[in-house]
């Protein structure tokens, strides 16, 4: 058996979302900014589209940006931001985003912006009052991940939307991790800016979302990417007809069915958990216990390095560490950020469960685990 736990990393396409996007590769081939019959068939659906992703976070089909990505969408929100507002210069942001979001934001440290990266408490929330003590007259934006992908500590996004509207500061969140996990409401929490990936959704990859307020207090945006206007010029380009459908589907589905898989991940979830703790002394789970996407779990086994780990668990796919560092032999920073011991950070997996995974999967990976972990505890104390 060959089992997927590493969700947070990429998910697989729904079937559904596939057979949604086939046609558009081929009989509906269209470019859906042409003024023709088949420009429209293509334009049409990419609305559609729109639609469904717009509704998962309460947005207007208008606000809603096609991308590359979420790393894309971060770049464009952060950099766009920046570039269009040239009167103020410092940024707010955590020590615990994605990558993307802070090589954004030393892009622009080294055009003369000034940039705060708060810490976070060992659960990996950050401080409001610390959050709202950073903010000066010159304060632009702030961007704070909806949810950590590596440890899934979810933020108190509507209390920093609050603090953002009361002293007008732009709220960027990169929710790459959130959609389709948790309820998302951009005006019920004050969000301006909000990052989308379709392959965290079960939708195909390459492609992404920002949404961006355009009711109220609108946020303009200089593009990062020029060319013929598209995207109410920024961001241009032909439409992935194909991936814009798929993306839509994905959100169609989550939008009807986040309510029935949801419980079932978060069953899978605690089942593994008590597994696991049942089965084995010195373990720690990362992260907030409560405060966390469902599905995630990111655990130190003491005494057990998590390379020799993986490389022991054959058969079943987790993570060490963000899978857009690893490779690299620094420990992770986001677990550094959270105050982990390093021994820990080093013994630590992370595990993403997904709507797909069954019972039967999940009390196959926890022996596996535990008997792994066991055999290496075995030879490591005859070694010392
Ligand atoms: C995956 C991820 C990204 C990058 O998304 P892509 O669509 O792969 O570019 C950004 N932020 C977070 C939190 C992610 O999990």
């Amino acid at each position: 058996m060959n089992v997927y736990l590493d969700n947070q990393s990429t998910t697989p396409c729904d079937r559904r979302v596939l057979e949604k996007m086939l046609p558009f590769f081929s009989d509906k081939f269209g470019n859906p900014h042409s003024d023709h019959l088949f420009g429209y068939q293509a334009a049409d659906a990419v609305s559609e589209a729109r639609q469904h992703i717009a509704k998962l976070i309460n947005a207007k089909e208008k606000e809603i940006i096609f991308t590359s990505g979420a790393t894309e969408s971060n770049n464009l929100a952060i950099k766009g931001v920046a570039e269009f507002y040239k009167n103020k210069n410092h940024i707010i942001t955590t020590q615990i985003e994605h990558k993307c979001v802070l090589a954004s934001c030393k892009r622009l440290e080294k055009k003369g912006f000034n940039v705060t990266y708060l810490p976070v408490d060992h659960y990996g929330r950050i401080n409001l009052q610390q959050l709202e003590e950073n903010i000066r007259p010159e304060t632009l934006l702030i961007s704070v991940i909806f949810a950590n992908n590596e440890v899934g500590t979810i933020q108190p996004i509507k209390e920093i939307g609050e603090i953002c509207k009361k002293h007008s500061v732009i709220f960027h969140t990169d929710a790459a991790q959130a959609v389709g996990k948790v309820k998302i409401d951009v005006e019920e929490m004050n969000i301006d800016l909000l990052s989308l990936s379709s392959h965290k959704i079960y939708g195909p990859k390459g492609i992404g979302a920002l949404y961006r307020r355009t009711t109220g207090k609108r946020v303009n945006l200089s593009p990062i990417i020029d060319g013929g206007g598209q995207e109410s010029g920024i961001r241009s380009g032909t439409l992935a007809t194909p991936l814009c459908i798929g993306f839509g589907e994905a959100c169609r589905i989550a939008n009807n069915e986040m309510d029935i898989y949801i419980p079932k991940i978060l069953e899978l979830q605690k089942s593994l958990q008590e597994m696991l703790f049942n089965g084995l002394d010195n373990i720690f789970l990362n992260g907030d216990k409560d405060n966390r996407i469902p599905g995630n779990l990111n655990i130190s086994f003491q005494g057990v390095e998590s390379e020799a780990l993986i490389f022991g668990l054959k058969t079943i796919a987790v993570s060490s560490g963000s899978a857009c560092s690893s490779g690299t032999l620094e420990p992770s920073y986001v677990l550094v950020a959270l105050n982990i011991p390093e021994n820990l950070i080093n013994s630590s997996i992370r595990i993403g469960i997904g709507k797909q995974n069954t019972y039967q999967e999940i009390e196959y990976c926890a022996n596996q685990i535990i008997k792994t972990i066991k055999k290496l505890r075995k030879i490591s104390a005859i070694e010392h």
